[in-house]
């Protein structure tokens, strides 16, 4: 391990400042102070350049590989939209600038771009109005949650329950909670999606909003999903639609026409933003007019003689973000809408879908498909006839790491067992899905030939079968001062 990822030596010199450059009381308190000198290692430019790009040639990314994480959207982000994200106008912006009143002026064009973006993105799901400061999918569901909180009291209603079906992403019953409420959970059917029945039964006037996604996390499109609606509106319940999934519907159906009040968008998974990685994601959230007035402060708009200003809604749950969150997500985004246009993004949408189930029909006679029916953008499969041979999900996703691919997402949804969760996106050619199959069905032909041989992987790459748990809990992300020595 050591050789991979430290280098060096302990620095021979402790000195990095020249005598009297600085004063140490002049930046910080005694307190603060190192007592004893740091030991950096000591390594030579050209040293230290081998050593990141190696590393980072070792990482999985979508640049070099297949990456088919179901429910992420790892899709090709076009190269042109850093261009566009570092145009100076945009880049060195200072926030402050647009949001001082007379200011607004100076920075018209990052108005202008967060105006049209809003616009494309209420056309898109057929809403009426946006907040775009979410940072993230889960920080839009938690603005969500609130507007909904916000709404109920305006009314006096106070409301207890979040309905969540049992194939949600964690995030949705995570961020009900956050905001305040219960979660009554809905099981699915046998058709994978949420059992109606159920539903009708915990269905009170006591839920606040019904959280959907759709399709689901399963890739499956729930076909009651207007009597869903419905049925919340004869309670008074809300209904908000998790968007995550967006990239299987657009300009194919609207969560605004199908009857959602609240609609929260991954811009890192549906506008070509890279997602992933921890790095900045954008979460706009869309709601029907009636929810407008609680939208985080300000909102961008534009009058109808389209020059753009700042709104502050009266009943607003306030900030959620500073300035007007991830700006140069948001850019991206836009900048992709713009490129593919409304034709495009339906193309996304439809050959998303193709390419699913491409996957779903060619490895259906090697794995158990747990609902026998065709997909949306994903497909869900299980491993339970491998398991039997004693190869469970992550033995297949490790074999596929050997085979160059990102393994899929495994063991969620949680309602299915030894789950592989499988999104191939649009921007995959039909050759490299080939060779993805092709390696899934080697991998289900090895586990009935020699299940043994699956602990082994993988053993291609700079470490082998690591111990997750450990690695997530005891995850080390610093220099430890002790290896330098
Ligand atoms: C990714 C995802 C989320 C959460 O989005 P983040 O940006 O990761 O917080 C919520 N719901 C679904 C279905 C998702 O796939």
């Amino acid at each position: 391990m050591k050789t991979i990822f430290e280098k060096g030596r302990a620095a021979v010199s402790k000195r990095y400042f020249p005598d009297g450059g600085f004063e140490e009381k002049a930046f910080a308190e005694k307190n603060l102070l190192r007592s004893k000198p740091l030991a950096l290692p000591e390594l030579s430019e050209l040293d230290v350049v081998r050593h990141y790009t190696r590393l980072s040639a070792m990482n999985f990314s979508v640049d070099k590989n297949f990456y088919p994480l179901g429910s992420c959207t790892m899709k090709y982000n076009p190269k042109i939209l850093e261009k566009v994200a570092l145009l100076e106008g945009f880049s060195n912006v200072h926030p402050v600038i647009s949001i001082l009143p007379n200011g607004a002026e100076v920075s018209r064009g990052c108005l202008e771009v967060l105006a049209g973006l809003k616009d494309a993105l209420l056309e898109i799901t057929g809403m009426d109005d946006a907040t775009l400061q979410p940072l993230a999918g889960a920080h839009g569901e938690l603005t969500g949650m609130m507007i909904v909180s916000a709404y109920h009291k305006s009314k006096g209603d106070r409301r207890k329950f979040v309905i969540v079906p049992d194939s949600s992403h964690g995030t949705n019953p995570a961020s009900s909670v956050m905001a305040g409420y219960e979660v009554l959970t809905v099981a699915t059917d046998e058709k994978g999606e949420m059992d109606f029945e159920e539903f009708k039964a915990k269905m009170s006037r006591e839920v606040a909003v019904v959280m959907m996604t759709v399709p689901n996390t399963l890739g499956i499109f729930n076909r009651r999903i207007k009597e869903v609606c419905d049925l919340a509106r004869s309670f008074g319940a809300l209904m908000y639609y998790d968007g995550a999934n967006l990239n299987a519907v657009m300009g194919k159906v609207r969560p605004g026409d199908i009857g959602f009040d609240i609609v929260h968008i991954n811009i890192h998974k549906t506008f070509a933003s890279p997602h992933g990685g921890g790095g900045p994601g954008a979460g706009p959230v869309c709601v029907k007019e009636h929810l407008a007035k609680f939208l985080p402060s300000p909102v961008v708009s534009k009058t109808a003689s389209g020059k753009t200003f700042l709104e502050y809604p009266e009943k607003s749950i306030g900030r959620v973000a500073p300035f007007f969150g991830n700006f140069s997500v948001l850019l991206k985004g836009f900048a992709y809408i713009l490129l593919m246009g409304g034709d495009g993004l339906e193309k996304v949408s439809e050959t998303a879908v193709l390419n699913a189930n491409y996957i779903l029909s060619r490895l259906r006679k090697f794995y158990r498909l747990p609902y026998e029916r065709r997909c949306m953008h994903e497909c869900v499969l299980s491993a339970v006839k491998q398991k039997e041979k004693g190869v469970s999900a992550l033995d297949i996703a490790k074999f596929l790491i050997d085979r160059g691919f990102h393994p899929p997402t495994i063991y969620f949804p949680l309602i299915v067992d030894e789950a592989m969760m499988i999104e191939p996106t649009e921007t995959e050619n039909k050759q490299t899905l080939d060779e993805f199959i092709d390696a899934l069905i080697d991998a289900a032909r090895l586990a009935e030939s020699n299940p043994n041989i699956f602990h082994s992987f993988p053993t291609k790459t700079p470490v082998r079968r690591l111990d997750e748990v450990c690695a997530a809990r005891n995850l080390k992300i610093v220099f430890e001062e002790r290896n330098a020595g």
